[in-house]
């Protein structure tokens, strides 16, 4: 029986590098586009398609198990209809329209996604998650990569450099670390912070156990001025790739709006993660799933920083605080199951974190000192102090504290490792 399974393992490994070889070639289409629309429409339109030199994604997970993220992308053979490629993955533009202002206006802003370089012509979908978290298609686009306008890359002078290697970069998680705010006066101290941040990342739990999973560059770009932008002290700074505290009108939220500027910084390299590493000492950084995440290097948190934005970014995990100044009411609807692996509405738990209980263990779960090791469901989470369950008392994705993540985020990181390196 053993003998049996392995076979069949085998060969669901070979069919899944099979349809790699027959759908797609060994480099990635970066795909741009404009997300336009407000809290009631919503908009895409083709920006332009750029060729990049390798693919640094599996060749044999290319169908997204998780069904995390506001949006995705349904790359489809035209000949046989076969879906061949997906992803899901968040936005600014996200949580822009659940602002204020996203209520009223109508914004614009630019994304990429990266799919594997098809070798016949796709039809790439669009979706949407409606009122209820279930996809709608939303546009859709042919793309010939015989006929369409595909440019050349667009390489540039920044360094790479290796930080941890560790094989093959489509059998691992690739994760680059750009530099934003360092001038060309400042690269030492931006080598020196290139491996501090890799080893707050790599040395916390479960990372440490995966190090032979994971891959992890350092793009050196270069910026004329130093430091980060912060509107609300009237501080403008040229950088590299634009990053901002103050995003979305939020002192701490530091993102950047130039998505294109970050992309062709990141030319030369080939990735699955983006994390932007700011010459900063004020506290602040951002983490939006599958899109970036940022840090402030210079902060006496940084190591905190990391992983919690890392945690949002990579792993789909959500806040678990529920007292801060982030004022999103109703972010999570008190009817709806939530994506993120890590707060549940308990309308479908178990979906999420149910098989970890002990069968003894009271739900909710009462916050008290005893059970501070206990996995359970503990109200307040998502920013809302009630109808919102978190798993664990405390963690890395609750409170400032590193190297703490839950046994549920630490789950959910491992499992999204173990899509990413094979
Ligand atoms: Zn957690």
């Amino acid at each position: 029986m053993k003998k049996l399974f392995f076979i069949s393992l085998i060969c669901l490994s070979f069919n899944g590098f099979a349809q790699f070889e027959k759908y797609f070639e060994k480099k990635t289409l970066r795909i741009d586009y404009f997300h336009s629309g407000n809290i009631e429409h919503e908009y895409y339109r083709p920006d332009e398609f750029i060729e990049k030199n390798a693919w640094s994604g599996s060749e044999i997970n290319l169908i997204d198990t998780f069904n995390f993220g506001k949006f995705r992308i349904m790359v489809y053979d035209t000949l046989s209809g076969n879906l061949i490629y997906s992803r899901g993955y968040s936005s600014l533009f996200a949580e822009w329209r659940t602002t204020e202002e996203g209520k009223g206006s109508c914004g614009n802003f630019s994304e990429t996604v990266l799919i594997p370089y098809p070798k016949k012509v796709i039809n790439l979908v669009f979706q949407s998650r409606d009122s209820l978290n279930n996809w709608q298609n939303v546009a859709s686009q042919l793309i010939d990569p015989q006929k369409e306008m595909i440019l050349k890359p667009k390489n540039n002078q920044n360094e790479i450099l290796p930080l941890h290697y560790s094989g093959d970069i489509t059998k691992k998680l690739d994760i680059v670390i750009i530099a934003d705010g360092y001038t060309k006066s400042e690269v030492e101290q931006m080598k020196k912070d290139f491996e501090t941040f890799k080893n707050y990342l790599i040395n916390a739990q479960p990372f440490n156990l995966n190090t032979d999973k994971i891959n992890i560059w350092g793009v050196a770009a270069i910026s004329s001025q130093s430091g980060i932008t912060n509107p609300r002290d009237s501080i403008k700074v040229k950088t590299a790739i634009g990053s901002s505290f103050n995003t979305l009108y939020s002192d701490r939220y530091l993102m950047t709006l130039e998505n294109k500027t970050l992309h062709d910084q990141l030319a030369n390299a080939t990735y699955d993660q983006i994390i932007i590493m700011c010459n900063s000492k004020k506290y602040g950084g951002g983490g939006i799933y599958n899109f970036y995440c940022t840090a402030a290097a210079g902060n006496a948190q940084a190591n905190f920083l990391i992983q919690h934005e890392f945690g949002h970014a990579f792993a789909g995990l959500a806040d678990e605080y529920y007292t801060s100044d982030v004022t999103v009411e109703d972010f999570y609807p008190l009817n709806i199951e939530p994506w993120e692996p890590n707060i549940t509405t308990l309308v479908n738990f178990d979906a999420k974190w149910k098989n970890m209980l002990d069968k003894n263990t009271a739900v909710p779960t009462p916050v008290e000192d005893t059970n501070k090791n206990l996995t359970g469901v503990y109200e307040g989470g998502g920013y809302i102090s009630k109808g919102v369950y978190r798993p664990f008392m405390d963690c890395t994705m609750k409170s400032v504290r590193a190297d703490a993540f839950c046994p549920v985020c630490k789950r959910a990181i491992q499992q999204m490792i173990d899509f990413y390196a094979k």
